[in-house]
């Protein structure tokens, strides 16, 4: 039988990795299912090998299996080896930061197709307002495999509901043409009329 996905996406601060968590610890403690929680390993939010939320009051700390952005079909051999380990089935794979993974779609697809529930948080838009990764894309596993998409708020300081993560160099709005992934930079999340870019031509 084929797995569903659960997509949670918003901007910077609409706690997505909280709501991961919650739904992963949920599953253990009510579903009694296995819940692999993923991590790829350019995050630098946590330490080694733990995804942690950035909002102290939600969600906490949870042990994650880290893997290399870059490869997430190296995971697939952490998954085998957890079922033999456990003697049953892993139903359930949380996958944080999903817009670092390359090959999402394509990874978030095959773990459907082998029958893995799938939670993918992640962010919707990059810090120039452009979809970050292929975030966007599984909408259409949602679509095809059932499922849910939530779209996680989060609020600029005028009040208003922020769609935008408005990136910040020494406090200053980044402009259109620094680099996507950046060392140093700080993000704050923004509406339309606040969101500013740079260098923007369109
Ligand atoms: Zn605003």
């Amino acid at each position: 039988m084929q797995g569903k996905l659960e997509l949670m996406m918003g901007p910077m601060r609409s706690n997505k990795t909280a709501e991961l968590l919650r739904r992963a610890e949920m599953r253990r403690q009510y579903a009694k299912q296995y819940v692999l929680v993923l991590k790829p390993s350019d995050d630098t939010k946590g330490g080694p090998g733990v995804v942690e939320s950035r909002n102290p009051n939600g969600g906490g700390k949870m042990s994650a299996v880290e893997f290399r952005a870059a490869d997430p079909w190296e995971v697939l051999g952490a998954i085998r080896d957890t079922e033999q380990k456990i003697g049953k089935r892993v139903e359930c794979i949380a996958i944080d930061e999903g817009q670092f993974v390359d090959q999402l779609f394509l990874f978030v697809k095959y773990l459907l197709d082998a029958g893995h529930d799938v939670l993918v948080a992640g962010l919707d838009l990059d810090f120039r307002a452009m979809p970050f990764g292929e975030m966007l894309n599984l909408t259409w596993l949602v679509n095809a495999y059932g499922g849910s998409i939530t779209e996680c708020m989060a609020y600029c300081s005028c009040g208003a509901r922020a769609l935008y993560s408005q990136r910040l160099i020494d406090g200053k709005p980044a402009p259109f043409d620094s680099p996507i992934k950046m060392p140093g930079d700080s993000y704050e999340p923004r509406c339309a009329e606040h969101f500013v870019l740079p260098g923007r031509t369109h």
